[in-house]
């Protein structure tokens, strides 16, 4: 068998010279962030964000699918019902507590896709780092989308004549005139829970 040729070559350090001259000349990859942040792919997974429907309810019903999805046990839920005095939301239930703990979610978006009411969906928001864990966890205050046009905020009343159906055909399309919030009294205790 013939012995392996270790004689050092004299063009082996010119080749990697090369390498490096090669590099010189490619466009330049650095990336000038935070001042300069690069605008996100359109669907890019970031921030989640609890939905509203046209008149302010909130989307979300507390059914806890969400975090039965997640494979990364990020999402807590509690679920609680609504009264005429004190309503959140059209159906039956509203999420009562909703945290979303930024420290596990890999922003797979597996949560999305098994919400059946749309309520969660995600922003192309990336800038989540933190240097507290409790801090990100996310709570439904900083996760529920504001107040737009036509919207009162909740609790209040259904609009008059509308049942949930009504809702989520997209027939209710803002608050009905005079709307007007009913008085919070439903424990709020999302600062109390751990994620
Ligand atoms: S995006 Fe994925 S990891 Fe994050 S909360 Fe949703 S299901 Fe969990
Ligand atoms: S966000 Fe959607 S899936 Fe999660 S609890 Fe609310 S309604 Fe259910």
């Amino acid at each position: 068998m013939p012995e392996p040729d270790d004689k050092p070559s004299l063009l082996g350090p010119a080749a990697g010279f090369g390498v490096t001259f090669k590099a010189m000349f490619k466009k330049r990859l650095t990336e000038q962030y935070p001042e300069q942040k690069k605008p996100t792919a359109p669907r890019f997974h970031g921030r989640h964000q609890l939905n509203r429907h046209p008149d302010g309810l909130e989307k979300c019903v507390g059914c806890e699918l969400c975090a039965w999805a997640c494979p990364a046990d990020a999402i807590y839920v509690e679920g609680a019902d609504n009264t005429e005095e004190e309503r959140y939301s059209p159906g039956e239930r509203y999420g009562a507590v909703y945290q979303i703990n930024y420290a596990r979610c890999i922003l797979c978006g597996l949560c999305i896709e098994a919400c059946p009411t749309r309520a969660l969906t995600m922003t192309n928001e990336y800038e989540l780092a933190d240097s507290s864990r409790a801090d990100l966890i996310f709570t439904k205050e900083q996760l529920l989308s504001g107040l737009t046009e036509g919207m009162v905020e909740a609790p209040h009343a259904m609009y008059p004549g509308a049942d949930e159906g009504a809702y989520y055909r997209g027939e209710v399309t803002q608050a009905a005139p005079g709307t007007e919030r009913q008085e919070p009294t439903a424990r709020r205790h999302d600062e109390e829970v751990g994620s």
